[in-house]
């Protein structure tokens, strides 16, 4: 794609993303798109930013370093998406300003203790395994309200909300099940007195799904960018 259609093709996904919204009742802007740049390369993010895209997701850290580091003279905001390890939340905490799928109280309190005192508070997303699969990270819904309780009181870090990657469903209703699984489980928590504005749901094929049942953030990455292609290694 050249620049020229790039940047039409983003304003497609930006206004599909707008149509659900306004579709059942909610304003473009309490949506935010999340451009998953996961192996793309530093040019295709800055023409994907020259569009008017601020925020990017990335999911393996030693990728996203070097970017982060190539892309420094433009002002973006960086979003780990990835599952997080112990040994490398003081790179996370440094050098993004958000963090979507803390599961365990030992990973945000590293993050916490990391958190550089010049930066402001790293926003945190709890995530959760909504459909108790083996396969994926998250914390299960029974244990969710002891770990946001704990997570919410750390310092230089803000909870801001909850996130999830469920089964993948091809039915829209099955899809809307799921994400709303997620939003009772936050308004159970806003209930109890949280204040959390986030819910980090929805993906290229069930973003629409997710946004009916109350997404703030949906995370986009094969919509805007077509299909992966593997040229970076991880770690
Ligand atoms: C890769 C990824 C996405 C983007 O998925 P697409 O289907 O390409 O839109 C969203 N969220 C997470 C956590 C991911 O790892």
């Amino acid at each position: 794609m050249g620049p020229q259609n790039l940047s039409l093709h983003i304003e497609e996904v930006r206004e599909r993303v707008a149509r659900a919204a306004v579709g059942c009742g909610r304003s473009a802007r309490s949506v935010t798109l999340l451009a998953v740049s996961k192996a793309q390369p530093p040019e295709m993010i800055a023409a994907v930013a020259d569009a008017g895209l601020t925020q990017f997701g990335e999911s393996y850290l030693t990728e996203a370093l070097g970017k982060i580091a190539a892309l420094r003279e433009r002002d973006l905001t960086w979003h780990f998406i990835g599952r997080l390890q112990a040994n490398k939340t003081r790179a996370i905490a440094e050098n993004f300003a958000w963090v979507h799928a803390i599961d365990r109280l030992r990973i945000a309190e590293r993050l916490a203790a990391q958190r550089p005192a010049g930066h402001p508070p790293l926003n945190a997303c709890l995530q959760v395994n909504i459909a108790g699969e083996d396969s994926k990270g998250g914390v299960t819904p029974g244990e969710l309200p002891e770990l946001a309780a704990a997570v919410a009181a750390l310092p230089r870090l803000r909870l801001r909300g909850l996130m999830c990657l469920p089964p993948r469903e091809s039915a829209p209703g099955r899809q809307r099940h799921w994400f709303e699984q997620l939003r009772l489980l936050q308004d159970a928590l806003n209930a109890g007195g949280a204040a959390l504005d986030t819910l980090s749901m929805g993906m290229s094929e069930d973003f629409e799904a997710a946004i009916q049942e109350g997404a703030t953030l949906v995370r986009l990455g094969t919509i805007l960018f077509g299909p992966r292609v593997r040229t970076i290694s991880h770690e």
